[in-house]
Parts: C-alpha cells; sequence; structure tokens
C-alpha cells in the first residue's frame, strides 16, 4: 500500500518517520493509502529550504511570477479532472461537487495572474518642495498554510496562488485525512516552471504544525479549520511573532422572510445544507422561517431531502456522498440523539440510508429538525454534517437577533423579495459573508473570503485584496536629490512646504 511523503525543495520525498495516518475512501470504509507525518528534521528542512529560495523568488520580477501562475493554469484546466476524482476518493463528495471546488480554486490561480497590477504601489510627488514619497508592498518571505480536510484542494488555493504571485515561498501542511490533492498541485506547479523550494508540502498532524508555528524563519501562518484549532494557531503564532490569519468553523443562518419565493428558498436550502454532506464551512446549518412560511418550507425540504439521492461520489446520479471518517459519522449522528433528547422535532431522518452494496461506507441521509429553539445544543454548535435546523418566528427583528447572538459569523443569508427588507439585513448583520437570496454567499476570487466573530481570527481574510496585503508588508520611502548644497540643520519637525 502507498504511504504518502512530502514534497520538499522541489520533488517528492518519502517521509522518515514511523508515525503515519491512514487515508481512507468514504464511501467503503477501506484504507487506501497511509500518509507519513513530518517529523522536526522534515520541518526544519522545508523551512531551509523554502527560506533560501524566497530570496531569488522576491527579486524575480512580478510579471515571471505572473506568467509561472499562467503556465500552473493552463495545467490545472488540463488536470482539474485528475484532481477532481483524487478528492472524490479521499473525501467522499460528489464528482461534480470536487469539480466545482477545483474550478472555484483555479479562480484564485487567474486573479494571481494579475499580480503584477494588483502589487501595483502609490506615487505622490512633491510631499515637500523637491521630495517625493512612495509605497510599495514586498514579500514576507517563508509563508505557511494549513487547511482542513472538507476542500482538499481549494482552501491550500485560497492561500498559495496569491502568497507565491507576491513573491514569497509558501509551505503547506494540508489536512492528514486528504493528503493527494496538495501533492499533485506541487507536482503541476513545478512543471509550470516554478523555482525549486518556493512551494513546498509537509504531511503531518499537530506536532508537525507546532513546529511551523515556533520556527524563527516562518514570517506568517494562514488557517481554516475548526474553531478551538483556529484559536490555538493565532495564540500560537503571535507568541513567535508571526502574522496569522486563522479561520474557524461556523453556524450560517439563513432567514426565509414571509414574502420569500418558496421555490428560490427551498431550492437554496436544499444546495446550501445538504451538498457535500453538509461538510462545508459556508453550509446553511440554521434555517429562520419567519411567520407563516415555516408550514409550507418545512414540508417542502422533508420531501426533497426524502427524495436526495445519496450515493457513492463517483456515481454519476449521486447528489451527495458520505460523510468523511467512521469518527466524524458517530460525532454527526450522536448529534442526531442529542436533538432529540432535546425536544426538537426529527421531520427527516437520515439515519440508515446506505442499502447493502454501500455497507462499510460512511452515508448519512440528510436530517432535518424542525421547532429547534437557541439553548439546543443543536443549535449552537457547529455538527458539520447534513442536519438542517429550523427555528420559527413571527419577529423578523428576532430573526436578526438570533444571527448576531450567534457565538459564529461566517456566512448569513436572507430570502425575501422586499428590497428594503433585504438592505436593512446587509446593513446590520454581524457576519463577514451575506447573501440576499444567494444561500452560500462564497466571495468571488478577487474579493476575499472570511467571517467575523468565532468564525476568524486575526485582522484579514483571503484571497483578494485582503490576501494581497497579507502577504505583503508596506515600505513607505521618502526621497529627494538636492542639488544645493548649503541647506544648514534642521531641528524642527520636519513639515510639508
Ligand atoms: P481541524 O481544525 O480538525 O483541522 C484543520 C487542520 O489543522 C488540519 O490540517 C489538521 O491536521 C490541523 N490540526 C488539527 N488539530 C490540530 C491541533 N490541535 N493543533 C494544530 N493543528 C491541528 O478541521 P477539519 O476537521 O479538518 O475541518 C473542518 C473544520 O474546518 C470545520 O469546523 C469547518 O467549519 C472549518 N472550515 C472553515 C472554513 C472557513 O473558511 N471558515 C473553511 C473550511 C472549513
Amino acid at each position: 500500500m502507498t504511504t504518502l511523503g512530502h514534497h520538499i525543495g522541489g520533488a517528492r520525498v518519502p517521509g522518515t518517520s514511523d508515525h503515519h495516518g491512514p487515508v481512507y475512501n468514504p464511501a467503503t470504509g477501506e484504507i487506501t493509502k497511509h500518509v507519513c507525518f513530518g517529523t522536526r528534521n522534515e520541518v526544519d528542512r522545508a523551512v531551509a529550504v523554502a527560506k533560501e529560495a524566497s530570496v531569488d523568488w522576491a527579486r524575480t520580477t512580478p510579471i515571471r511570477r505572473a506568467r509561472v501562475m499562467f503556465r500552473f493554469l493552463e495545467l490545472l484546466e488540463k488536470h482539474k479532472g485528475d484532481l477532481a476524482a483524487v478528492i472524490t476518493e479521499e473525501h467522499g463528495k460528489v464528482l461534480s461537487d470536487a469539480n466545482g471546488e477545483v474550478m472555484r480554486g483555479i479562480e484564485v490561480v487567474e486573479y494571481a495572474t494579475g499580480i503584477p497590477h494588483v502589487m501595483a504601489g502609490h506615487f505622490t510627488e512633491n510631499v515637500g518642495t523637491g521630495v517625493d514619497s512612495w509605497a510599495v508592498r514586498q514579500p514576507l518571505g517563508v509563508c505557511v498554510g494549513i487547511t482542513p480536510f472538507n476542500f482538499p484542494a481549494m482552501v491550500p488555493m485560497w492561500m498559495f496562488p496569491v502568497a507565491i504571485a507576491c513573491g514569497n515561498s509558501f509551505i503547506l501542511k494540508p489536512s492528514e485525512k486528504v493528503p493527494s490533492a496538495s501533492l499533485m498541485l506541487a507536482d503541476l506547479l513545478y512543471e509550470a516552471g516554478l523555482p525549486e523550494g518556493v512551494f513546498n508540502v509537509i504531511n503531518g498532524d499537530r506536532p508537525t504544525v507546532e513546529r511551523l508555528l515556533e520556527h524563527p524563519d516562518v514570517q506568517a501562518v494562514s488557517f481554516v479549520g475548526s474553531t478551538p484549532v483556529a484559536k490555538a494557531i493565532q495564540l500560537g503564532a503571535i507568541t513567535h511573532n508571526k502574522r496569522v490569519q486563522a479561520l474557524g468553523g461556523a453556524k450560517n443562518h439563513a432567514v426565509i422572510m414571509p414574502d420569500a419565493d418558496l421555490n428560490t428558498a427551498v431550492n437554496g436550502l436544499m444546495g446550501a445544507a445538504y451538498g457535500s454532506a453538509g461538510e462545508r464551512c459556508m453550509a446553511v446549518s440554521v434555517a429562520v422561517a419567519v411567520g407563516e412560511i415555516a408550514g409550507p418550507l418545512v414540508e417542502r425540504i422533508a420531501e426533497d431531502a426524502r427524495r436526495l439521492k445519496v450515493r457513492p461520489g463517483t456515481d454519476p446520479e449521486a447528489e451527495m456522498g458520505p460523510l468523511v471518517t467512521a469518527e466524524h459519522y458517530q460525532k454527526v449522528t450522536s448529534y442526531i440523539e442529542t436533538g432529540l433528547s432535546e425536544g426538537a422535532e426529527l421531520v427527516v431522518d437520515g439515519r440508515g440510508v446506505q442499502d447493502e452494496s454501500y455497507k462499510g461506507g460512511y452515508f448519512l441521509g440528510p436530517c432535518l429538525f424542525d421547532n429547534v429553539t437557541p439553548d439546543m445544543r443543536i443549535y449552537k454548535e457547529e455538527i458539520f454534517g447534513p442536519v438542517l435546523s429550523v427555528v420559527r418566528t413571527d419577529s423578523p427583528e428576532y430573526a436578526l437577533e438570533l444571527v448576531n447572538d450567534h457565538e459564529f459569523g461566517n456566512g448569513a443569508a436572507i430570502f425575501t423579495r422586499d428590497g428594503e427588507a433585504g438592505r436593512q439585513f446587509v446593513s446590520h448583520v454581524q457576519a463577514g459573508m451575506v447573501g440576499v437570496n444567494v444561500p452560500i454567499p462564497v466571495p468571488v476570487a478577487y474579493h476575499s473570503f472570511g467571517g467575523w466573530k468565532a468564525s476568524l481570527f486575526g485582522d484579514h481574510h483571503m484571497h483578494g485584496p485582503e490576501g494581497v496585503r497579507f502577504y505583503t508588508r508596506l515600505k513607505t520611502v521618502t526621497s529627494r536629490w538636492p542639488h544645493d548644497e548649503s541647506q544648514s540643520a534642521s531641528y524642527a519637525m520636519p513639515v510639508q512646504s
């Protein structure tokens, strides 16, 4: 059986540790390969290689760096099917969804090809007589990315195309559950002509991450994953004096107003709650139904949920695949028990959905809870599975209060036909990404992605202009070229003249 290693200095290298993790096919429950966890020595080697490579790469002109991104883009187009296939194999999501994930990652590479333009500084002539001032953004050096299981290609691509295009080198520590896509991306980057050592992949778990966090030559850390780990990463990075952006968990609400178009709301919620088996940080896990729309909404979602095709991700008819691991399946199903014991009404129960031919896989069908209240654990905590909770209220103000009082603030959406209601929601909602009749408002690559409250620790969102700011630092220059050498010393604070 294959054991995956790392990608250091421009080539795949075997791991040296005896510490391995299993990689599963979630549709069958079989172990398909192992992944080797990076040791302190391997991390140190990757950082040394990345540091050395970062010097010349930072001096490479932005247009040359962009040309590597253009070639990478072509190769991604050519190999996007292979990437999607490996995502489905290791994560379980259906192939069409895996293809969509790869495309959303490709969009960030498209953005990165414009780096000469987006990194341009600004210049002011004559800030004083004969004195000019300009500001440029320069790369940081070695940047690190630590990524979750649920988007094996897209989340790494939120980070490294922008970091590299800005002139940094990068070390990616992907989720140990889905390691293959990152290694494939590394192969493609080098085929595109990236100089050795600018991009590295080090597989591993907590000790690998801890060494990356404490290493003095790492300048910046980007993290995406669960909130407890995001908090720990932020603290660790700050303690070791690094720039950090750490994106955490979510509990995204969609408010369905009484005047909403029922079809639009139902179809939007079905995809947002059950797409990728709910294992999306932008999944809608709470629908707040305002007024009389609640009854028909629950009825229609229940009908559609019962019809949803839960199959292996490779089945062309599959609409939803399995959960990622047996452990995660246990976690999600334990929340079904919790919801029942808390008094929520389980309208659709997805347990026991798999038929004999899919035995061994981690299949859980769509689950729908009605009459959920904010004191319940199924409302408060992130479940990260195909479980939608419906909260009923007659008050639009209370609906907004619910969203704003929740611990998480990644995404939020409103379904309405009333422009003023939509506008008020957008203005007052406490969330980083907001949708109006759009259930999963994931920003495109040239905007930036990030949540508020316990969904993001740090100051910068990812990719787009915020990504460029995160991966560069500002240098402001003031200069003059005096021909008159008679100027005497001045002891007063210089002012503009
Ligand atoms: P996770 O936090 O368990 O793991 C994320 C990464 O951190 C992995 O690479 C893992 O190896 C590493 N890690 C795990 N525990 C660690 C520890 N104690 N110390 C250091 N590193 C550690 O998350 P996951 O289960 O892979 O992903 C699901 C979570 O990610 C969900 O909470 C989801 O909401 C979140 N997520 C958030 C976003 C976002 O944009 N906000 C996007 C995708 C996923």
